[in-house]
């Protein structure tokens, strides 16, 4: 990043501050590049991280690659195992299962159509619809309370007032 980008970017985020009040929304810039409509964002709570993610598995994967330096594609049989460092956690697990771990910490749950069962992670709601009885059950997907979707479309320059958002450089 260059000077004259992380001087804007903090201009902007002192000014929305200021608005609004309250902490701005930082958000990663490669999420705009990859939603061309909303995205659904919750606060990272690793480590006291002060941003917002977007409730996908791939983009948890590379948020903890880019701000938080874990190798989320270590998973052969020798990698060491790290802790979870989302607040009130402490699990143990190799990097490259970290991402859909964190998506359970971000309140993501998968419902059954047919019974209803609720699963935090997606691969247990494939497991769960080979079961008999639920073969055509489709995922119903739910987001936890603590997230919020954001208009992409808003946010023009990587920044957005009305959405108290701005994306760092
Ligand atoms: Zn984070
Ligand atoms: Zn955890
Ligand atoms: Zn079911």
């Amino acid at each position: 990043m260059d000077t004259d980008c992380s001087s804007e970017f903090s201009m902007v985020r002192g000014m929305l501050q200021e608005h609004s009040g309250m902490n701005p929304i930082l958000l990663d810039r490669d999420i705009l590049r990859d939603h061309n409509a909303e995205v659904r964002v919750h606060p990272c709570h690793w480590d006291g991280c002060p941003m917002h993610i977007a409730v996908e598995h791939k983009q948890v994967s590379k948020h903890l690659q880019q701000h938080h330096n874990i190798n989320t594609s270590a998973t052969s049989e020798d990698t060491e195992q790290i802790s979870c460092l989302w607040t009130g956690c402490r699990h143990a697990m190799k990097p490259g299962n970290l991402p859909r771990h964190i998506l359970s910490h971000l309140g993501v749950r998968w419902m059954c159509s047919t019974c209803e069962a609720s699963l935090s992670r997606e691969d247990a709601f494939r497991r769960h619809a080979l079961e008999k009885g639920c073969q055509h059950a489709k995922a119903v997907v739910k987001y936890g309370d603590g997230s919020l979707v954001i208009d992409t479309v808003c946010i023009d320059g990587g920044w957005s007032a009305s959405q108290n958002v701005v994306c760092i450089p």
